[in-house]
């Protein structure tokens, strides 16, 4: 005999009078008893008019049969097999093993203990009737033979299961009806059924006043449940969507998921609050932006202490310290690689005379020309330059043989010497000495700009707006005369 798995036939054969549920159920045992109670045996006679009016739509009378199987004498017609039709006059042999099955627990288990046993029966899915209770009662017949009676009596419908399982979802669920107008358009839905969730959310007091209403106007503050136009597009093509609703009402501002599916000729729409999560999420993108911000704020004000500590702040050229550093590396791989260098250092002519005659904001707006025609001049990546103090300004020329260098400091003397500075009304001319000195074999960075400086000493002494070179501290410098 195969074992059933106990949760299609659940086997009690204790305690019946607290176990069973149904009425007719306990009744009938408190009979049984009362006949066993009076004679030794209880027999057909207990199935009289009173019980078999009472009970006889759910009453089976079973006889046992040859290897283990069992005949249906009687069946009442609330009790059908697997297929939904009245067992009639079969076998457990002849109907369906499900059901069969639950048969012969039930007789073998009551004939066995000589007493009431009670099983209770999970149809199958197609099954009207969801979970059966069932009293077997063995008896004898007239003749004295061993009968079973069994009284089955339905303990939960489908339905009532699936409505209890959609009742208990935590998501509200709604079935809608198309409402057409004239022209067959579909112009409206109106929700025919909801679940337990479904009325709380739509805020509507219970079932009757939530059924009727138009998805439009289902929600207790009269606006949209959803927008409409998604749920018409769903009617009209036949397929699912899904889309966050936002829904602000009496009750304040709440976030929905909703999901709306084609389920008949209507809609399945179903809705998880999402108001949590969503405002969750809006405080994570909140602080997020917060953050954010700061970084912002952070990098601005680092970029400020950068350019303080490096930056010239009249020029925005480098300053000396930044320009040692920057200088050091250059310097540093031009000779580990053998390449020239350039070193250029200026120094603007009297410029006293400058603030003497047009003051010291026309000097600095001279000083920032300067400046500006320097950085035009520069490599990008390359060149390296700086305003090491007062008017004094510095050029590192890397890759850049002496050759190169004079016609650059050439061409920035003759920039500046063209150039008419404007400060206010007054037009300012200025113009620049120039020292170059090129790299050696073991320079350092002190060595070269000392050199320069002689050079630049040099192109002074020899009359300013002049370049002048290493060989020029000797021989003294090219150049054309000092102008006025
Ligand atoms: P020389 O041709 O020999 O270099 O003459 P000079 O007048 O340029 O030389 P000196 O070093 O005597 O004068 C430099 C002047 O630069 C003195 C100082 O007032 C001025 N100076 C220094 N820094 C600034 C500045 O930031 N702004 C202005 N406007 N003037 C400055
Ligand atoms: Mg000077
Ligand atoms: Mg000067």
């Amino acid at each position: 005999m195969p074992v059933e798995p106990r949760l299609t036939n659940e086997l009690f054969t204790a305690d019946l009078e607290v176990r069973l549920r149904s009425a007719e159920a306990s009744l009938l045992l408190r009979r049984f008893r009362s006949a066993r109670a009076s004679s030794a045996a209880a027999t057909i006679a207990m199935l009289d008019r009173d019980v078999m009016k009472q009970y006889g739509q759910n009453l089976v009378v079973i006889e046992p049969a040859e290897e283990g199987e069992f005949a249906f004498l009687y069946a009442g017609n609330q009790v059908p097999d697997d297929a939904g039709t009245p067992l009639g006059a079969k076998t457990t042999a002849a109907i369906g093993k499900d059901v069969a099955g639950f048969y012969r627990l039930g007789c073998r288990e009551a004939a066995l203990a000589q007493d009431a046993v009670c099983v209770n029966h999970l149809s199958g899915p197609d099954a009207r009737v969801h979970r059966w209770e069932c009293l077997f009662l063995p008896i004898t017949d007239a003749e004295g033979r061993p009968i079973i009676v069994a009284l089955c009596m339905p303990r939960e419908f489908k339905h009532e299961f699936f409505r209890a399982i959609l009742d208990a979802m935590p998501h509200g669920a709604y079935v809608a009806a198309p409402v057409r107008d004239a022209q067959n358009e579909i112009v409206d839905a109106r929700i025919i059924a909801a679940n337990a969730r479904g009325i709380e959310i739509s805020g509507q007091p219970g079932p009757q006043a939530l059924q009727g209403l138009s998805i439009t106007a289902a929600w207790a503050d009269g606006t949209a449940l959803g927008p409409w136009d998604r749920h018409l597009a769903v009617l009209r093509s036949g397929k699912p969507q899904s889309f966050d609703y936002h829904h602000s009402g009496d009750a304040g501002s709440r976030w929905y998921q909703m999901h709306a599916a084609p389920m008949r000729d209507g809609l399945l729409i179903s809705v998880v609050d999402i108001t949590d999560k969503q405002r969750d999420f809006l405080e994570l993108v909140h602080q997020r932006k917060m953050l954010m911000d700061e970084m912002e704020q952070r990098r601005g004000l680092e970029q400020e202490l950068w350019a303080l500590a490096h930056l010239d702040p009249l020029t925005a050229l480098p300053n000396r310290r930044a320009f040692r550093d920057a200088a050091m590396l250059k310097l540093a791989e031009a000779q580990t690689a053998h390449r020239p260098c350039a070193m250029v250092t200026i120094d603007i002519d009297h410029f006293k005379r400058v603030n003497d005659a047009h003051g010291h904001s026309a000097g600095d707006t001279v000083l920032r020309r300067v400046a500006d025609i320097i950085k035009a001049l520069l490599r990008p990546n390359t060149d390296i330059a700086a305003r090491m103090g007062g008017e004094e300004f510095t050029i590192l020329l890397p890759d850049t043989d002496a050759e190169s260098a004079m016609a650059f400091a050439e061409k920035l003397r003759r920039r500046v010497e063209q150039t008419v500075v404007a400060a206010g009304e007054q037009e300012i001319r200025a113009t620049i000495s120039l020292g170059i000195a090129m790299n050696r074999k073991t320079s350092n960075l002190d060595d070269l700009i000392n050199r320069a400086d002689r050079a630049l000493y040099t192109a002074k002494r020899s009359g300013r707006n002049k370049v002048a070179t290493e060989i020029d501290v000797q021989a003294g410098p090219k150049g054309s005369t000092e102008a006025a």
